[in-house]
């Protein structure tokens, strides 16, 4: 069994990042920049805005974060959205999810532009992808082709299942597969019989938000796994969707949680600032 070091790989890319970012302040004279959006004060996204962040300081990209009370309007908050995305040395803007209950997610998500929308959140986003046209991909999803590819995974003519199929993580993820040629199961809570459609799978994205839902009897000898959960198990303790332990006996390869998918999402982040960055010295 191979372990995916996503942390490692992460670090990689952020050093290849700088160099690209060093490149683009010279041609531009300005740093790329990300605005961040951070509504209410949700500790999990409080810590996520931080690593963020923090990573952007890393790669040389300015970052600008606005935090709003959880209890604005959405009138304003799409207005604060709309101000920090009319700013022209901010490339990518990105709102961090999720929001306070009485905000509507898609209108607010609508009010920046496409070409910074460095989430790939957009309906136009996920809308190209689904017609496998290059756009801007989810951070996630991204990060899990990235780690395949540089651990030299191939994915043409696999049996790629995902479990899941939220618009950030599952379908995304699914519609990558598709397009680089595998044969892609997508798996949610109403699928009979989870447990043999996961056997099946060469490669097995588990996306489902349930702490070690994914059993060594669900995965094939041999099989690659892919673990994009953030849960915490009975003793509160960081894990992911997958019962590692169990699992990693029978997998060929498998990412660990902390330290897998997580970092490699943020680095995702960071290179499609930077890619909107440079698109706009074309
Ligand atoms: P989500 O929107 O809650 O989606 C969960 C998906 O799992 C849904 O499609 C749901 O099916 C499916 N599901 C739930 N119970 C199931 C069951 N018993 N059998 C089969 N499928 C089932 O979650 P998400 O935003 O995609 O996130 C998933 C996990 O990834 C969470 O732990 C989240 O914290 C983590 N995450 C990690 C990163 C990272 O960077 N590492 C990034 C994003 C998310 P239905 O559609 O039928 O409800």
């Amino acid at each position: 069994m191979t372990l995916i070091d996503g942390k490692g790989t992460a670090a990689a890319i952020r050093g290849e990042l700088k160099e690209r970012t060093v490149a683009f302040e010279a041609k531009s004279g300005r740093k790329a920049g990300l605005g961040v959006v951070i509504i209410g004060d949700d500790s999990a996204s409080q810590v996520y805005v931080r690593n963020k962040t923090k990573a952007c300081e890393e790669v040389g990209i300015r970052s600008v974060t606005k935090s709003l009370p959880a209890d604005i309007s959405q009138e304003e908050a799409e207005r604060a959205v709309e101000a920090l995305c009319s700013d022209p040395s901010m490339d990518g803007i990105l709102v961090q999810l999720p929001l306070p209950r009485h905000l509507d997610e898609r209108k607010l998500l609508a009010k920046i532009p496409v070409e910074k929308d460095v989430d790939g959140f957009s309906e136009y986003n996920l809308g190209l992808l689904a017609m496998n046209r290059r756009g801007t991909v989810a951070c996630t999803p991204l990060g899990i082709m990235e780690l395949l590819r540089r651990y030299r995974i191939d994915v043409g003519g696999k049996d790629a299942v995902v479990v899941g199929r939220s618009n950030i993580v599952g379908r995304p993820m699914a519609l990558l597969f598709l397009n680089d040629d595998a044969t892609v199961t997508v798996c949610h809570s109403h699928t009979k019989d989870l447990c043999s459609v996961c056997r099946k799978a060469d490669i097995l994205v588990a996306a489902v938000g349930k702490a070690k839902f994914i059993k060594a009897d669900m995965v094939k000898e041999g099989a690659v796994v892919i673990d994009v959960g953030m849960d915490r198990d009975e003793n509160g303790k960081l894990c992911g969707d997958v019962d590692f332990d169990t699992v990693k006996e029978k997998a060929s390869f498998i990412t660990p949680v902390p330290g897998g998918v997580g970092p490699m999402t943020v680095a995702m982040l960071l290179s499609n600032v930077v890619e909107a960055a440079e698109k706009t010295l074309k």
